[in-house]
């Protein structure tokens, strides 16, 4: 009930605050914490819902309001779908897109930042901070949903609602307030860039305030520095996790009174802080500027990381001791700030122990594997390319495959049905033995096969229904990864992922999916597809090794999948697909280094896929991002087959296609299989029409959006069913303009 929710609610605050209140934090954040997402908070202060959620004018925007914007509403009042979701920066956090049109106007619509302060007052926080996201920071990332929406005079009623809380925290007594502009370290327009000017003029002028803490994080202000520290703030938080050489710059141009708060613990991974290391930049920023000028914090919110160490008690105990969670987070602040107040000596037994459990990370045999490192240093451009170029190599794939025109296929999964769900966790739990597991494993693996084989699909998969997690599954049967039972990190609402945590050198000690694929092969006539997940997806999924560069491990990640795809060759798989939805979200947040991260990504996954023969078939998958501007990387990743989400765009993601041929074959989506609704085989012929208007039939292959494992059977079926049913009627159009 909405009861319960909000009592949980500010269970949860008051218990967070007390976390940090033992730690000895001095500063504590307030309003940081979010029913959905920190962005739709934003929206709902600023009264930003969009009309068609029917906000009553003048009101504060309820609960109801709240999470129809974030979820939909289907009711007898109403029949709204959701708002737009995306990434946040390039975290796995999500946020809601506010929406901008024209003539619209903020007015203040939610008390829960005034809320949140007195209800941490009353538990005890007698420094509270509260911290909102930034005017200019809100509305870069919203997007104008009509022409001539007028972004300056949109920050103008935003700035009058940004003065009315600040004005109210000064009445309440507050002392400093975080305003959190992230934008800040991407590159900015020169439109941005006037935002920022005309946004802090007018906030710093006011006559009440309290101090303004600039919060900028996950990268460096580099050329936006000059622009920072001529907004006149009293405070700047800085990403020193990320970007440590801004220090010196921000040193040189900083004004005489304006406070630092280094983020010197990181607030995006797992590992224990190199206290000497953080500690020398704050001395270093201390001798420039004087201690009482030095605020120490973690990089960003520690929302980006799990929350308790202490709560792993089946955790490897060698790895465990080279980590810190949220908690841990908040004792090393504290820590580092006892150090830099009154001398390390103060904490000499934790800055002892934490030098101690660094030097056995750095020096255990668990985390080198020389044998990986020789392997990878023998890496020779040769096994980043296949023997024979695609035109050649896709004629023996075919002569070998005897796949009809538009080839039908689907992405890997089949419905992970509950029972499926229970066999893997009774498995786990002990309470079946493997044989019986195995023995139900293979009937479910026969069914998918043979209502593939009614069905009419060309090339069959065997529906994944051993994996939990698509990432989790090979982690767990390589060497190098851990696996938490509770280090869960919000995604968005109350979603959450686990991610697997990589703390040592990647290999492969035995295959892991040759097992299912051959048992698969060996039940059909038809060809069957070896499933992988690549090695970039493995890689930003997890929480990577902070001790080497991600490529290196991206590249030891490549070499297990390689050998991996090796043994599916051998075992006569004829056909293997290495998914890489993740590619495009490891993008850095600045354009400019966007080229050498698609270079080594590009060269990981042909690491791992190109050692097979000619005549061995790989597939690729993509899904969920804008693919436009990364289209030649993605080509250049040379898989003989790409299947490529594009259904819910109406294949507009085709019309790059227009400029750039694509030289291989693809697989648009011809569905989207975030709904349960089944597609008619007349849209998906239509689909298929357009699609062939860009790409020649020879390279054209036929699948769903993505993997089916959310969906049911029956939906399954019916949808598959509709799929082929189109297939076949585009090949008899295809027969008879033939002849
Ligand atoms: N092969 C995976 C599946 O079908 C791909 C999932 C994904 O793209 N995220 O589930
Ligand atoms: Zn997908």
């Amino acid at each position: 009930s909405m009861e319960e929710l909000t009592s949980t609610a500010s269970e949860l605050n008051t218990r967070h605050w007390k976390l940090q209140q033992e730690a000895g934090i001095d500063i504590i954040p307030t309003g940081d914490f979010a029913f959905y997402d920190h962005m739709l908070e934003a929206i709902a202060l600023l009264g930003a819902a969009p009309p068609r959620y029917g906000p009553a004018e003048g009101a504060e925007i309820d609960l109801e309001t709240y999470f129809a914007m974030a979820r939909g509403r289907q009711d007898e009042t109403c029949d709204v779908t959701a708002m737009e979701m995306t990434k946040w920066f390039d975290t796995n956090y999500h946020y809601i897109v506010p929406e901008f049109y024209r003539g619209m106007d903020f007015r203040l619509a939610s008390s829960q930042p005034f809320t949140a302060v007195e209800s941490a007052r009353s538990a005890g926080v007698t420094n509270p901070r509260p911290v909102l996201i930034g005017p200019v920071t809100f509305l870069l990332l919203g997007k104008t949903v009509e022409e001539g929406v007028d972004l300056t005079a949109l920050l103008d009623s935003a700035l009058d609602v940004y003065a009315e809380v600040l004005e109210r925290f000064a009445a309440m007594g507050i002392e400093w307030v975080q305003i959190d502009e992230p934008e800040l370290v991407m590159d900015l327009s020169d439109e941005a860039r006037t935002l920022f000017d005309r946004a802090y003029n007018r906030l710093v002028w006011l006559d009440r305030r309290p101090r303004i803490m600039l919060a900028t994080y996950f990268g460096g202000l580099r050329d936006n520095a000059e622009l920072a520290l001529g907004l006149e703030v009293d405070g700047l938080h800085l990403d020193l996790v990320r970007a440590p050489e801004q220090l010196e710059n921000v040193l040189a141009g900083i004004g005489e009174t304006t406070v630092l708060s280094l983020g010197v613990i990181d607030g995006r991974n797992v590992w224990r802080t190199d206290l000497d290391r953080a500690l020398s930049l704050l001395r270093r920023a201390a001798d420039a500027v004087g201690t009482e000028r030095i605020q120490v914090a973690p990089s960003c919110s520690l929302l980006h990381c799990p929350i308790d160490l202490d709560r792993e008690k089946t955790l490897d105990p060698e790895v465990k001791e080279w980590l810190a969670f949220g908690k841990q987070k908040l004792q090393e602040v504290a820590a580092l700030t006892r150090a830099l107040n009154e001398g390390e000596s103060a904490v000499a037994e934790f800055f002892e122990a934490s030098r101690d459990a660094l030097e056995r990370r750095h020096s255990s045999p668990r985390v080198t594997n020389h044998e990986v490192q020789q392997r990878l240093a023998a890496v020779t451009d040769e096994m980043t390319h296949r023997a024979t170029p695609f035109p050649e190599r896709i004629k023996l794939q075919q002569a070998r495959l005897k796949l009809p025109p538009l080839p039908a296929t689907t992405i890997g999964s089949f419905p992970q049905t509950r029972e499926v769900r229970r066999l893997r966790a009774d498995l786990k739990k002990g309470e079946i033995t493997l044989q019986e597991y195995e023995n139900t494993l293979e009937e479910e693996i026969t069914r998918a096969i043979r209502f593939q084989e009614e069905t009419g699909i060309d090339l069959l998969v065997h529906g994944e229904s051993e994996r939990g997690d698509m990432v989790e599954y090979f982690g767990e049967q390589l060497e190098g990864f851990i696996f938490t039972r509770f280090g869960w990190v919000q995604s968005y609402g109350s979603r959450a992922t686990k991610p697997p945590i990589i703390f040592g050198d990647v290999h492969r000690p035995a295959p892991m999916t040759v097992r299912w694929s051959r048992f698969a092969q060996d039940n059909t006539t038809r060809p069957m597809k070896g499933m992988l997940t690549g090695p970039v997806t493995m890689m930003q999924w997890s929480f990577v090794r902070d001790d080497q560069p991600h490529r290196t491990t991206c590249r030891q990640l490549a070499l297990a999948i390689r050998d991996e795809v090796l043994d599916l060759e051998q075992a006569g798989i004829k056909v293997i697909q290495i998914d890489e939805p993740a590619m495009r979200e490891g993008l850095p947040l600045r354009r400019s280094e966007w080229g050498e991260y698609l270079a080594w990504a590009v060269r990981c996954f042909r690491l791992a896929s190109s050692g097979v023969e000619d005549g061995t078939q790989i597939h690729t998958h993509m899904c969920y991002s804008e693919f436009n501007d990364i289209i030649e990387s993605i080509a250049e990743m040379d898989a003989d087959v790409i299947s490529i989400e594009a259904s819910r765009s109406r294949m507009e993601l085709l019309n790059i296609f227009e400029d750039f041929v694509y030289p291989n074959c693809i697989g648009p989506g011809v569905y989207d299989i975030h709904s349960p609704r089944v597609p008619s085989s007349e849209e998906i012929i239509e689909l298929l029409h357009r699609a062939m208007k860009f790409v020649s039939v020879e390279r054209l292959w036929v699948n769903p959006d993505c993997g089916l494992k959310t969906r049911d059977w029956p939906e399954v079926r019916a949808s598959l069913r509709n799929m082929v049913a189109a297939v076949r009627e585009v090949r008899k159009e295809i027969e008879r303009s033939s002849v």
